[in-house]
């Protein structure tokens, strides 16, 4: 995989979906790099700087959108949340594949940027199942999961935008698809042109 530049992958699904603790178990694999968003959203208890996110104000981050620091932004549930530009081309081009964990209008900005992203959407077993696992996490008020569950309904219209669904029925499971799905896309033949030269030059 060495002289082959890495992938964008870009990850996401409603709040409870799991995708934070899918994501994390990912991570643990050397060939991942994980982009660290910028958010006007509060840190959770346990959140920390530069870690979760880059936490700011409005003003600041509307700063980082003047400067074009930002490969994409969106409003999600009264906050704002975007990716810096820099730390993904710095990786890809180190071959590491950079994971996104993003919401659904980000996503679609970055495919347009990045054609060759994969965009992944992971949807819980039910919407019950949703519901249970935001009030179990008990990070956020009623009014807050009743806010994200309607954005999470809102959210399946894009769906059919991104190239893989997949179910969360076992952290497990999901993390072996996507790393499956990763591996299989390294082998596409336009992700494989400076192989393709190597072969001719010699
Ligand atoms: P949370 O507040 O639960 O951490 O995140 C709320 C939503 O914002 C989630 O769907 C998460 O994937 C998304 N999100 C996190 N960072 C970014 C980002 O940089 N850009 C966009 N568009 N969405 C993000």
């Amino acid at each position: 995989m060495n002289n082959t530049k890495g992938i964008i992958v870009v990850i996401s699904g409603p709040s409870g979906s799991g995708k934070g603790t899918i994501v994390n178990e990912l991570i643990k694999n050397e060939q991942y790099a994980l982009s660290i968003s910028a958010t006007t959203r509060k840190p959770r208890i346990g959140e920390k700087e530069g870690i979760h996110y880059f936490f700011m104000s409005k003003e600041e981050f509307l700063e980082m959108i003047n400067k074009e620091e930002l490969v994409e932004w969106a409003e999600f549930c009264d906050n704002y949340y975007g990716t810096p530009k820099s730390y993904i081309e710095d990786k890809i081009n180190k071959g590491k594949d950079v994971i996104l964990e993003i919401e659904v209008q980000g996503a679609l900005q970055v495919k347009k940027i990045y054609p060759e992203a994969i965009l992944i959407f992971i949807i819980p077993p039910s919407l019950t199942e949703l519901k249970n696992r935001l009030l179990k996490r008990g990070t956020e008020t009623s009014e807050i999961i009743e806010k994200r569950l309607m954005r999470a309904v809102e959210e399946l219209d894009f769906v059919k935008e991104y190239d893989y669904l997949l179910v969360n029925d076992s952290i497990d499971n999901v993390v072996n698809e996507i790393n499956m799905i990763i591996k299989t896309e390294h082998f596409k033949a336009n992700r494989r042109t400076s192989l393709i030269e190597k072969i001719k030059k010699e």
